[in-house]
């Protein structure tokens, strides 16, 4: 097969370009892999055949019962084809009808947990898969797929969709991501087999080379997005947009090779880290989108919620729902876990717990067979909070950490969660004694759940009256994420949660749905501020609009309610501007400017914040394990990541790098 070497990306493009390549590369990885999969089998499993899917190797057996009932070989052929494996029955063994099927699984599960939790059934007939929604999370959700595969050849999911818990919540993030599930069922089985041949390729080149590009979030809070290339691959860490009181900004992307682009991978569902994914889609990138599962529920109510707020202010967005839709389907989910997915013929991708909102992720790339490993850590806080458990920072290996700092300053420290805690009680309890309302701008996750946690507590320990709490926006939808999710929790809210209780809603809390009549929502919105003293919830945390500015512009102008911020306000927002003390201010209400004379009360607790403070990012490095060999500063202001660059040089002798958008360092 004559190869005349064109250039240095030839080979990469030609492998993915050319059929024919891949025609000639595959037969002998997939025989290579059936031969150790058949040393490894007994024969009692039946193994019939394999097959690539995205990052996954399916394996096709004629005997899942043995397999489930033998868990040991799974292991030691995750462990010997280093590679993430599924198990399906070979579609002789499967139950054929789709009835008889839904009412074997219904029989298993009533058995297993009770009658009526199943909401839904979805077979997926292309993959063999089928998608099991119940009305709550079960803690047998492992030992209960395991059964059922054996039972019935087909491989479950469950997803349980906390519906009995969440009886007032939206949920149309489960359905339209369950739909578009159901509709693009063939696409996506075709897009992943093309995928599973791009990924499991031979690498071509040896030799090493590897360079990370800043393309947003350099020395700047707001549209993360870093490249990471090797001669092999090119893998794209989360793409962002920034917000400003002037219009949102991309990250640099335009330069973006999207044919050769391998991934897209995610860390957590906030703005500046998924806001312009979509954009990719419209302007062609046809590849995967890794993150955990509770990411991918985010991920559609945050950027519907965005393109529906563009369209209210007459704005046009800078993507379409169908981009959105494109962009879910293309979506990858991974656990956390220790076992590596390769999402290229030379990067494998772990995703660890970054403590910062449900889902949210620290990313460690293994690049080249141990050659190198990157470990991002997106937005993180290392220390426990209400919600969730402190950042990972064991790895196995570890050459480079990105990491962020946006409380990397000086004078960034926090103080203890639990004072925070008694001021939060105690500035709601001083405006409601003075019968004012209370504002909290909240993103859509992570401190709004919190915030609910501390004021129901307060309010059952009686250190607060029995106040309403009225919460607004996406806040209830991602609720619902939470409960859908309790493993991504910590351990006192995952148990609460699999016995049944929600700890977010109370008879105080009022979920508020959102009038889409502007008339009729207006007087929803003045019921409520003429109505007696009340805390509200709703985002967005910078004040750039969403619900709370319905609440906000009418509220501001009176000094019996109070404003408190409880996240980081980033430069040039309406937040930051009335943090620093302007009083006096224009600001865009859907189509409209109004200037506002604020005269309610301001007041910030930086101790909520999902951020770890100055202490806890040089303690994340400090106790790392093991220690990196360079560290690399972004997603922060100047001043604070020069600050805190100069000190984990001098405290922790550890080199420290930091970048301007659009700068590269080459690594290898
Ligand atoms: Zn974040």
């Amino acid at each position: 097969f004559p190869v005349v070497v064109f250039g240095d990306n030839f080979l990469s493009w030609f492998s993915v370009h050319c059929p024919v390549l891949e025609v000639l590369i595959m037969p002998s990885l997939r025989d290579e892999m059936e031969k150790k999969i058949m040393e490894i089998l007994p024969p009692d499993a039946k193994f019939s055949r394999v097959d690539f899917e995205g990052p996954n190797v399916i394996i096709y057996v004629m005997n899942p019962r043995y397999l489930m009932e033998h868990s040991e070989y799974i292991k030691t052929l995750a462990k010997e084809l280093k590679k993430y494996i599924i198990i399906r029955g070979d579609p002789k063994v499967r139950i054929r009808e789709v009835d008889k099927l839904k009412k074997v699984i219904t029989d298993m599960v009533t058995k297993s947990v009770g009658s009526n939790v199943i909401d839904d059934i979805v077979v997926d007939e292309p993959t063999g898969e089928v998608y099991i929604y119940l009305k709550r999370p079960v803690r047998e959700r492992g030992k209960l797929e395991k059964d059922i595969l054996a039972e019935t050849g087909w491989k479950p999911w469950i997803i349980p969709t906390a519906l009995e818990m969440g009886k007032d919540l939206p949920r149309s993030d489960i359905d339209i991501v369950k739909q578009i599930q159901l509709s693009t069922a063939k696409e996506r089985l075709d897009f992943l087999k093309k995928l599973g041949m791009r990924i499991h390729r031979e690498p071509i080149y040896r030799d090493a080379r590897v360079t990370v590009t800043g393309l947003g979030a350099q020395m700047e809070v707001g549209r993360s997005a870093i490249l990471v290339r090797t001669r092999e691959s090119s893998i794209l860490l989360d793409c962002g947009v920034k917000p400003s009181s002037s219009g949102d900004e991309a990250p640099l992307i335009d330069d973006l090779d999207l044919d050769n682009l391998d991934a897209v991978v995610i860390t957590h569902a906030h703005m500046d880290h998924i806001g312009f994914v979509p954009y990719l889609f419209k302007y062609g990138y046809k590849g995967p989108v890794y993150m955990t599962e509770p990411t991918k529920y985010l991920m559609e109510v945050l950027l519907t919620d965005y393109i529906e707020q563009a369209e209210s202010e007459g704005r046009v967005p800078p993507y379409s729902r169908q981009d959105l839709a494109t962009a879910l389907y293309h979506v990858i989910t991974l656990d956390y876990a220790d076992h590596p997915t390769d999402i290229s013929p030379d990067t494998k991708l772990m995703l660890y717990d970054a403590g910062h909102e449900v889902g949210s992720a620290v990313v460690h790339l293994h690049i080249g067979n141990g050659l190198y490993n990157i470990i991002y850590t997106g937005d993180m806080k290392y220390g426990p909070t209400r919600l969730l458990n402190p950042a990972h920072n064991r790895f196995k290996r570890a050459e480079l950490l990105i990491m962020e700092s946006t409380y990397g300053g000086k004078e960034d420290v926090q103080p203890p969660r639990q004072e925070s805690e008694q001021r939060l009680v105690e500035l709601v309890r001083h405006a409601v004694e003075h019968e004012g309302k209370v504002l909290i701008p909240v993103f859509s996750t992570g401190r709004a759940q919190e915030v609910l946690l501390v004021l129901n507590e307060a309010i059952n320990n009686k250190q607060l009256p029995k106040v309403p709490i009225y919460v607004d926006g996406m806040v209830l939808e991602t609720l619902n994420v939470h409960l859908m999710f309790p493993d991504y929790l910590n351990r006192t809210l995952r148990e609460m949660i699999y016995d049944g209780i929600n700890p977010f809603l109370s008879e105080y809390v009022k979920p508020i749905e959102r009038a889409r009549d502007p008339e009729k929502r207006k007087e929803q919105i003045m019921e409520i501020l003429q109505g007696p003293p009340a805390v509200i919830l709703a985002p967005h945390g910078m004040l750039n609009g969403g619900p709370i500015m319905d609440y906000f512009v009418h509220a501001a102008e009176d000094e019996r309610n109070m404003l408190i911020f409880v996240s980081y306000q980033a430069e040039n927002t309406v937040g930051r501007r009335i943090q620093q003390g302007e009083r006096k201010l224009t600001v865009r209400y859907y189509s409209d400017r109004v200037t506002l004379d604020i005269k309610m009360k301001v007041e910030s607790i930086p101790g909520f914040s999902g951020h770890s403070d100055r202490r806890q990012l040089i303690n994340y490095v400090r106790n790392m394990e093991p220690k990196p060999h360079k560290i690399m500063l972004v997603h922060g202001e100047p001043a604070k990541i020069m600050n805190l660059a100069l000190t984990l040089e001098l405290q922790l002798k550890i080199p420290t790098v930091f970048m301007s958008n659009g700068e590269s360092i080459r690594l290898v």
